[in-house]
């Protein structure tokens, strides 16, 4: 058969890639497109989203409030100029989405519902129930089916991209079907492949999400930025890490510690809620502060002994009793489906066990504002990328938009640099194809004997990353995690396979997963190690300050031979000069008075 040739390759079929594919369909329908993807696209880990997406639309509220919420809940790591792009453009976007057919909850008048999100000062969620990435992944879906220009690879698992004469040419992919090694060629390739929780034990995050792309376009020599910010959402599920969304507390939901108390009160979390608004229906803030305030906060209550034994391990209660039956059942009917399946309780009568759970990646593949990689003809897009926009801590709700804001810029720049270039060039790339064809299939598939089953290492690698580089790290405990991690390495040398079939063979897959998981996971380390500071979700016991003259700055982990090499790049600073993101206790105990001591 003859290898594949196109204009614009997309690797991820999830929000970030299907809008991206749009994208360069809308842009000229006579380039040639394909998305290759390891799962049907409409399991990517977007549909999971359920709380839902951010863009300003009430007159009440300005893209100034969601840009200065962005930049002081990432602590000031985000670029400015990018904020202000992703602010002007997210209403457009959603608008569009709605055009497509998106079914946004309304309001009683017809108008688009919002709710409000942690961190956010301002209403501005847009929801489709608490299902909206369900309905968002849909809608982009159905409409990319309309153009003849797209070609899909579904279930095709890519392992390595081909770069030749200075720029990257295609991928080589293992069709999972047949276990055929092929090459995909493009002029253009946009990386839309998704975080990597799955380097954490306890997470919110598919199966699937382990990193593939950040791990490939780092062996390829483009820098993974920002690596130590991970988020971790306060409340997942306690046995399972399945996320109860933040929706719960937007429409309410409170935070308890085993003696009933509301311990978020004493603790300091971040923009409150605007307290001169008199008609807001929370009138609270402290559940609503920003996503890494609230996970070290129940740090805090573990610390002084005041959280839930369970047989999964410590836990607070979310408690959304009051809410009322009716209210769960129209605004998140969601969370009691998953709380009656998953943990055999009904949160309208009962308090649900939860505790913090690794949710998403702020960190990723360094990109510029319209997703070019430091490799001409690379891109990248979505959560596999490092944007600039989330900061040292993602806002909810920003990162729904995020895709469809970044995955059709980048698009459009991918569209326009395949324009400008020669089709890939077959030949000179054989010779790359049949060397990871040998690999996969030789190196691993065939391989005789080895020491080490991947569940072993992957256990290993989760338990270094959990203890050394959760919520509190120090050096310490970074070291430790980065040691481990370099035997891991060696161990993997002589990891072991079982499964020689060729079809479906998901010990293959998850070995070729781990190896990227191995990756994203030494540079998180190292550049959590180097930065000796705490900003945002990186926190270090031993560096418990912000450091804005050394540290204001984007960590860029590159690959060598040894450990990696960590540069640092400028943060953009245009309208919002770095301020102290310390406010006052947001409220007082009752949680009904909108006083605070400071905004
Ligand atoms: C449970 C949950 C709830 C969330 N809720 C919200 C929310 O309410 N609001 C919000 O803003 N954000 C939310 N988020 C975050 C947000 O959903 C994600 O950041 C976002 O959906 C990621 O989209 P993506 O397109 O970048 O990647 P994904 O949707 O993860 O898609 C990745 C794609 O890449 C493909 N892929 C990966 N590796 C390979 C490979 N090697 N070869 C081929 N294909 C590959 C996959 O098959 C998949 O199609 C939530 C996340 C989770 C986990």
């Amino acid at each position: 058969m003859d290898t594949p040739v196109y204009d614009v390759l997309l690797v991820g079929g999830g929000g970030a890639g299907l809008r991206a594919a749009i994208a360069v369909a809308e842009a000229d329908p006579s380039l040639s497109v394909a998305v290759a993807s390891k799962v049907y696209p409409m399991r990517s880990h977007t549909v999971a989203a359920e709380g839902g997406a951010a863009g300003v639309v009430s007159s009440e509220d300005s893209l100034d409030n969601h840009a200065y919420d962005t930049i002081s809940g990432g602590d000031w790591m985000s670029d400015q100029d990018v904020v202000e792009y992703f602010v002007e453009t997210a209403p457009k976007e959603l608008t569009q989405l709605e055009h497509w057919g998106c079914p946004w909850s309304r309001t009683p008048d017809g108008k688009v519902a919002v709710r409000p999100f942690g961190g956010m000062k301002k209403e501005r969620t847009w929801f489709a129930a608490d299902k909206t990435g369900f309905h968002m992944l849909h809608t982009l879906f159905q409409t990319s089916l309309k153009y003849q220009s797209i070609t899909r690879y579904d279930e095709w698992f890519v392992s390595k991209l081909l770069i030749e004469d200075g720029r990257c040419q295609g991928v080589v992919a293992l069709e999972m079907l047949t276990g055929q090694v092929k090459p995909i060629l493009a002029k253009a390739v946009v990386l839309c492949s998704g975080g990597a929780g799955k380097a954490f034990p306890f997470t919110t995050n598919g199966a699937i999400k382990t990193g593939d792309g950040m791990g490939q376009a780092y062996r390829a020599g483009v820098a993974l930025k920002d690596m130590e910010f991970v988020q971790y959402h306060p409340t997942g599920l306690v046995a399972t890490g399945i996320l109860i969304t933040e929706a719960s507390r937007g429409e309410g939901g409170i935070l308890l510690n085993k003696e009933g108390y509301r311990y978020l009160q004493d603790y300091e979390l971040g923009t409150p809620l605007d307290p001169k608004d008199p008609n807001h229906p929370q009138k609270r803030s402290m559940e609503l502060g920003p996503r890494d305030r609230l996970s070290q906060a129940f740090v805090g209550e573990l610390r002084k002994g005041r959280t839930i034994d369970t047989p999964y391990g410590a836990a607070v209660h979310l408690d959304i009793r009051h809410l009322g039956e009716a209210k769960i059942d129209k605004k998140i009917p969601f969370v009691r489906e998953l709380c009656r399946n998953y943990a055999g309780l009904d949160p309208v009568h009962e308090p649900i066990p939860v505790r913090p759970v690794v949710h998403y990646m702020m960190g990723g593949i360094h990109v510029d504002i319209d997703g070019a990689t430091s490799i001409p003809g690379l891109y990248a897009a979505g959560e596999a990328a490092s944007s600039n926009l989330n900061g040292a801590n993602r806002l909810g709700s920003n990162s729904l938009t995020e895709l469809l804001v970044f995955g059709a810029r980048t698009g459009h720049c991918a569209a326009e640099f395949a324009r400008g270039v020669d089709a890939p060039n077959e030949k000179a790339l054989s010779g790359q194809v049949a060397e990871e064809r040998a690999r996969i299939l030789e190196g691993f598939l065939q391989k005789e004997g080895g020491e080490f089953r991947v569940a072993e290492l992957r256990a290993e690698l989760h338990e270094a990353m959990e203890s050394g580089a959760g919520i509190y790290r120090s050096e310490d405990t970074l070291q430790q995690t980065a040691k481990v991690i370099s035997e891991l390495r060696d161990k993997f040398t002589k990891v072991k396979v079982d499964d020689r079939s060729n079809c479906f063979n998901t010990e293959l897959i998850t070995l070729l997963e781990f190896e990227n998981l191995l990756d994203v996971s030494e540079a998180l380390a190292h550049s959590a190690l180097q930065r000796t500071e705490s900003r945002g979700a990186h926190q270090r016991s031993d560096h418990e300050a912000r450091d804005d003259d050394k540290f204001l700055k984007h960590s860029l982990a590159y690959k060598t031979d040894g450990d990696p090499r960590i540069d640092y790049l400028d943060v953009v600073i245009t309208r919002w000069p770095p301020g102290e993101r310390v406010y006052g206790k947001p409220v007082d105990s009752s949680g009904t008075d909108a006083k605070k001591e400071d905004s």
